[in-house]
């Protein structure tokens, strides 16, 4: 197996709990982030892996004029929509971690340790690990609920309906707690989640 070089450590939480905002904070010491979302955006764009697949799914009402996919329009299909959801997972998460484990796979022999930014780790589990992805650690960025709800519509500007409906879309951040390796809480200032990584970084 090619792991035995760089610790493997994932990243996750619910939408909007701070992954982007710890990987950010990881990045700034020097380390390897690769972020599934970010694969995710490259994926999707026009005549790209996925693209076809897509737009043969959902139909061209979801493309933009420039033939681009509008993933606003999508998000708002798939979050209300379960069926929906699972069949754009099923579509997209393959070429997602494929292209991930090609990018440990790179990284493998000139890191120490590589984080692996995904948000939907523990609902895939499973198929992360068939493509060969084996984490030494899962890190869980916990906030509370409410605070939860109110990042995602300040950020996302949208309704407290529509929050909630995004983050019932995925699994109980509350389960998750119980899964993970490590849980930082990002209920407080950025500073405190700061403060815990540093923590985390004299023990790994
Ligand atoms: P997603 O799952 O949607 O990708 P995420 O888990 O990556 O979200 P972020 O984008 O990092 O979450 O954070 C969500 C929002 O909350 C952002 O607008 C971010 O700037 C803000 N935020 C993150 N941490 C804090 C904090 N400690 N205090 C205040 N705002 C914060």
């Amino acid at each position: 197996m090619t792991q035995s070089k760089a610790k493997l450590i994932g990243l996750t939480g619910g939408i909007g709990t701070g992954k982007s905002t710890l990987s950010d904070m990881i990045r700034e010491r020097g380390y390897t982030v690769i972020d599934a979302d970010k694969i995710a955006r490259q994926l999707v764009e026009k005549g790209l892996h996925a693209y076809r697949s897509i737009v043969d799914i959902f139909g061209e009402d979801i493309l933009q004029e420039d033939g681009e996919i509008n993933r606003k329009a999508l998000g708002k299909i798939v979050f209300n929509d379960e069926d929906q959801r699972i069949k754009l997972n099923s579509i997209v998460h393959p070429h997602i971690f494929d292209y991930m484990k090609y990018l440990v796979d790179k990284n493998i022999d000139m890191c120490e340790i590589i984080f692996l930014d995904i948000p939907l780790l523990f609902e895939e589990y499973d198929n992360i690990r068939e493509y060969g992805i084996i984490f030494d650690e899962i890190w869980l960025v916990y906030t509370d609920r409410k605070i939860q709800v109110q990042r995602i519509m300040e950020r996302d500007k949208i309704s407290e309906e529509d929050a909630i409906s995004r983050i019932d879309a995925q699994m109980d951040i509350e389960d998750k707690k119980h899964m993970a390796s490590e849980i930082l809480d990002n209920s407080g200032r950025r500073e405190e989640l700061k403060r815990q990584l540093d923590i985390l970084f004299e023990r790994v």
